[in-house]
């Protein structure tokens, strides 16, 4: 069992990581963009109160982020434990996790903080291209689907999420160093956060977070020796 809460900014590869660290480890990775993402596409009444905070580039009110994240946590495949990403994204929302995970006995193992400069940022989250259908990801330099505009996967046309236009890009990074970034001082408080450099390449950076996940697993099983 490991509970891992993968940090950074956007685009900064929480994504990718936590879906390679999911299909190595079957541990599931749940997103809580995707989560919203796919109540917008539903048309639920969380996703509609959610639309408009996405679109602007702001935070979900806690209250609906909370229900929504306590509900996924409490599914049989989150027993065996958690890749979060994009959650928590406040230091509310860090206590209530914590909170959460008491009362059904757990604890996280680690924190894994992804550093990546501004401007390598803007320039991955502008070329970003995704899958309305089946929420692949793909960069228009760095990772071209094989048919331009076409889903490799389930050949669906590709679009540019409105979160990821220029101006909601630039007011999303404005939120995270606000809201998001003082998680850093919170983990770190509690011993838990590492920190790894975002732009070492996808396979190095898997393998930097494979091995602080060895050691948090290792000094686990050690304290309950
Ligand atoms: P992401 O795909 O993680 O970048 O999330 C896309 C958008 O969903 C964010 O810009 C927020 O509007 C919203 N969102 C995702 N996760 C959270 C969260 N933990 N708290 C509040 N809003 C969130």
């Amino acid at each position: 069992m490991i509970r891992i809460v993968l940090l950074g900014p956007p685009g900064s590869g929480k994504g990718t990581q936590a879906s390679a660290l999911q299909k190595r480890r079957g541990i599931p990775h749940i997103a809580s963009g995707d989560l919203l993402r796919a109540n917008v596409r539903d048309n639920t009444e969380l996703g509609r109160q959610a639309k408009p905070y996405m679109n602007r580039g702001d935070l979900v009110p806690d209250t609906l982020i909370l229900d929504m994240m306590a509900e996924r946590l409490s599914q049989p495949d989150a027993r065996k434990g958690c890749i979060l990403d994009g959650f928590p994204r406040t230091v509310a929302q860090a206590e209530a996790l914590e909170q959460r995970l008491e009362q059904i006995g757990c604890e996280l193992d680690a924190v894994i903080y992804l550093r990546v400069p501004e401007a390598e940022i803007l320039r991955r989250l502008s070329g970003r291209r995704t899958c309305p259908a089946c929420n692949a990801v793909y960069h228009v330099d760095t990772m071209p689907p094989q048919r331009e505009g076409i889903c490799d996967a389930c050949a669906a046309e590709l679009v540019q999420r409105q979160d990821e236009k220029p101006d909601v890009i630039r007011k999303r990074l404005e939120v995270y160093e606000e809201q998001t970034q003082p998680l850093l001082r919170f983990y770190r408080g509690r011993s838990l956060l590492h920190e790894i450099d975002g732009t070492i390449g996808v396979d190095n950076a898997m393998d930097a977070i494979e091995d602080i996940v060895a050691n948090a697993r290792a000094s686990a099983q050690e304290q309950t020796a």
